[in-house]
């Protein structure tokens, strides 16, 4: 199955398209129908797998759907700054056809994590590695109770496992 099997929307597709992609990776063709589906997920991705867009297209489609609230309706997290940069960047190329669509990046320097949330700005989590499994808490309690969650590691250290397990999120693993 390629991109066009996968049921995406016009202009999800079209962005995919403009991308370059012919064929999906193996982490997008095992994930994005999972995520479709409306399931969490958790996966074990090495950087250069092609993470990026398995999270983002289905995303896009996920955005489709009217909104119940106001406000943001997707929430990237990365560990660095420089990730957040370059995630922003993918995300506004792969959904340049998508209508009505915008995203805002919010970083802290380091030095400033300890910044809360209610001052509207996002700690750079190196998630688990680095202890932040406390802020991710925060972060999550703050959410909508309806969500969905998806999770690309490169590693899967045990205290995201147990995170996972504690039922946080509703794991369906997936690895490569
Ligand atoms: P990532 O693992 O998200 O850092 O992506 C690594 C690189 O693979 C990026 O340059 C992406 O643009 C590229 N990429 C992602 N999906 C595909 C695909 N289906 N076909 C070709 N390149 C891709």
């Amino acid at each position: 199955g390629g991109f066009q099997s996968m049921g995406l929307s016009y202009p999800v597709y079209k962005g995919v398209m403009k991308k370059g992609y012919k064929v999906p990776t193996p982490i997008q063709r095992k994930t994005i129908p999972v995520i479709l589906d409306g399931k969490d997920v958790v996966a074990m991705a090495r950087t250069g797998s092609g993470k990026t867009a398995a999270f983002l297209v289905p995303m896009f489609e996920k955005l489709k759907a009217p909104q119940a609230s106001a406000g943001a309706r997707a929430l990237i997290l990365s560990p660095t700054r420089e990730l957040a940069l370059q995630t922003m960047k993918f995300t506004k190329e792969l959904g340049k056809f998508v209508p009505f669509f915008f995203c805002v990046v919010l970083y802290v320097s380091y030095c400033g994590f300890r910044l809360s949330l209610s001052h509207g700005l996002l700690p750079p989590l190196r998630l688990f590695e680095m202890g932040f499994a406390e802020q991710l808490q925060e972060i999550i309690q703050r959410l909508p109770d309806t969500r969905q969650t998806l999770l690309f590691s490169a590693t899967l250290p045990k205290l995201l496992v147990e995170f996972a397990r504690a039922g946080e999120i509703n794991t369906t693993e997936v690895s490569f």
